[in-house]
């Protein structure tokens, strides 16, 4: 068997797509903040793909670039200010931040309904609740590319590896809100090959390349790679794509599958803030 190649930027289009036709129609510009610290390449390159593309779409972007050694309540005073600016409706403080900064202190500080990330306490306890407002954007972005395969998850085995709470628990609920069977899968569990031999839909979000091997993957399945890693200089998944590409049913490359879906839900959610305000 040779899986079929799920096309994140294929299925990133539509979204986008519909998202510029919305923002052509709206009364005002969706306006979206981007907070940067330091100069962490990554970070400079997610964060000019997030700027660019809502820049594309006819957003509002502002971006705020912050000193490495910036302190703790001068981050806090910039989530206060962009809290209460009318021009922006949604906004991200890019993770991972420098060691003098409380990270989950500076996401409790956003307020809820301007969280595009999905990362407030609020937003992800919303999410427990089955109720999806604001849903964190990598995690949703893994369950429309499950969804564009059109294979019906109810009572279908789903293995998520990584637990984390950006990516590895979100679509662990949300595979559970489709009626799926969710195993979760970390840095403790024994024998993983056990448990991701049973998955008809395997994610997984861990950090690690080539962690999940040909072997270690049911014939047929649907197969998500979130992960990002630099090897060699080049950018790959968690997942073996050349060998497992040879017995999975659908798989998402690296690059050009999770990360361009991504920035189209961070963009729909910015809209949707945009959308939820009037209803204040
Ligand atoms: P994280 O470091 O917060 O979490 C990693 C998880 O992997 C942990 O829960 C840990 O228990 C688990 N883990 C570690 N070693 C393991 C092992 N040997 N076996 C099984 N599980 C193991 O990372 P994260 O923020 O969830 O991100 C995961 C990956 O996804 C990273 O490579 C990150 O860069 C990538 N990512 C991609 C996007 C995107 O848009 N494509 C977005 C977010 C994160």
């Amino acid at each position: 068997m040779t899986a079929k190649i799920i096309d994140g930027k294929e299925v990133a289009s539509k979204f986008l797509d519909d998202i510029k036709n919305k923002v052509k129609d709206a009364k005002e510009k969706p306006g979206l903040a981007i907070v940067i610290v330091g100069n962490n390449p990554a970070s400079e390159i997610y964060v000019g793909m997030k700027e660019k593309r809502a820049n594309n779409l006819g957003f509002y972007v502002e971006r705020h670039n912050l000193k490495e050694d910036v302190k703790q309540d001068d981050l806090l005073k910039l989530v206060d200010e962009l809290n209460q600016n009318k021009k922006i409706h949604g906004f991200i403080v890019q993770l991972p931040l420098p060691k003098q900064i409380n990270e989950q202190m500076i996401i409790d500080f956003i307020l809820p309904h301007k969280d595009v990330d999905g990362f407030t306490p609020v937003n992800l306890g919303n999410l427990v609740n089955d109720d999806n407002r604001l849903l964190p954007a990598t995690a949703r972005a893994c369950m429309e590319l499950i969804k564009s395969t059109g294979v019906k998850l109810e009572g279908k085995n789903a293995v998520v590896v990584g637990r984390s709470k950006i990516v590895g628990k979100p679509v662990s609920l949300l595979l559970l809100q489709e009626n799926a069977t969710v195993t979760i899968c970390h840095s403790r569990t024994k024998n993983l090959k056990e448990h991701t031999k049973n998955a008809d839909i395997l994610v997984a979000a861990v950090g690690k390349a080539d962690l999940i091997k040909k072997d270690m993957v049911k014939p047929g399945a649907i197969v998500i790679d979130v992960g990002i890693n630099r090897v060699a200089g080049k950018i790959v998944g968690d997942v073996d794509f050349d060998g497992i590409k040879e017995v999975a049913g659908h798989i998402t490359p690296v690059p050009g599958g999770v990360g361009p879906m991504t920035i189209a839900m961070l963009l729909e959610n910015t809209l949707k803030a945009m959308e939820m305000r009037k209803g204040f």
